[in-house]
């Protein structure tokens, strides 16, 4: 898909109308147009990142930066006493739009969304085998 093609770079260039809260020079926050609850925010990337991986860190890095302080504003305009951060990378885990976003969801008490997944067990082999894989898989 080309940048063209993808709904969050027209919001980023305000081809499409959005209810944005924030901006800086490398991410924008806006209401989710179909939020799990009220006060669901996206964040995206203004450059085009089909997938978090494959973001520079220090674009990564400044995006996630500004969670905390737009956790705590989407709290305090719900009310809600806490938030979920999630970021679903790729298809298989849930992305739908294929330009990286990070969900902030406002959590009450009761408020029914959810959020246990289920812990699997693993033996000792198939974890230190896992731990070298991943661990010489880091380039710096
Ligand atoms: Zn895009």
């Amino acid at each position: 898909m080309s940048a063209g093609d993808c709904i969050f770079c027209r919001i980023v260039a305000g081809e499409i109308p959005a209810r944005k809260v924030f901006e800086d020079a490398v991410c924008m926050a806006f209401l989710d147009v179909a939020p799990l609850a009220p006060g669901h925010c996206l964040v995206v990337p203004k450059g085009h990142f089909g997938s978090f991986d494959q973001m520079p860190a220090d674009i990564a890095g400044a995006m996630l930066s500004r969670l905390p302080m737009l956790g705590k504003a989407v709290q305090s305009a719900t009310g809600s006493t806490g938030f979920n951060v999630l970021l679903n990378n790729g298809k298989v885990a849930g992305q739908e739009v294929m330009h990286v976003h990070v969900h902030v969801i406002p959590r009450k008490e009761g408020d029914g969304l959810g959020y246990r997944w289920h812990p699997q067990s693993l033996d000792d082999a198939t974890a230190d085998s896992l731990r070298s894989r991943i661990a010489d898989g880091l380039d710096g």
